[in-house]
């Protein structure tokens, strides 16, 4: 469980309070509108493409392709100063919504558009649960 002592930490609210708790779970749920079908993230309280309120949570598998990345050789905070080289990603999830992460347990050659990654859950000892991916073994 890494140390989280001065780094920025999420502050969920009733919105998007189930995408962080299911994160707790190991488990990766986004909202799907129920008129239009679109996949949302991040987690909104009407659908960005036909406006309507009934969105539902839906588990998924978090898989997905970087869709483009970038290698942060000076800390994005202070408090991220032993993560540098920072591995920053946009993922592309197998549902089409990009999300900003930070790809883990790889090196930064690991780093192609179009490879295969699989969700990391980094729990904190603030209860909190962050989202990362690492590349699917054999996909380089
Ligand atoms: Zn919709």
């Amino acid at each position: 469980m890494p140390a989280i002592e001065g780094r920025p930490r999420p502050a969920p609210i009733a919105t998007s309070k189930p995408f962080w708790d299911a994160l707790k779970e190991e488990k990766v749920r986004l909202q799907r509108c129920g008129d239009c079908e679109a996949w949302v993230y991040y987690p909104r309280r009407r659908c960005p493409s036909c406006l309507s309120a009934a969105l539902e949570w839906r588990q998924v598998s978090g898989r997905g392709r970087i869709y483009s990345w970038t290698i942060g050789r000076q800390a994005t905070h202070p408090a991220f100063g032993a993560d540098v080289p920072q591995l920053l990603a946009m993922v592309e999830l197998d549902e089409g919504v990009r999300l900003t992460t930070t790809i883990v347990n790889a090196e930064p050659t690991d780093l192609v558009v179009g490879r295969l990654v699989e969700p990391v859950f980094e729990h904190g000892e603030d209860g909190m649960t962050l989202l990362q991916f690492q590349p699917v073994a054999g996909s380089g």
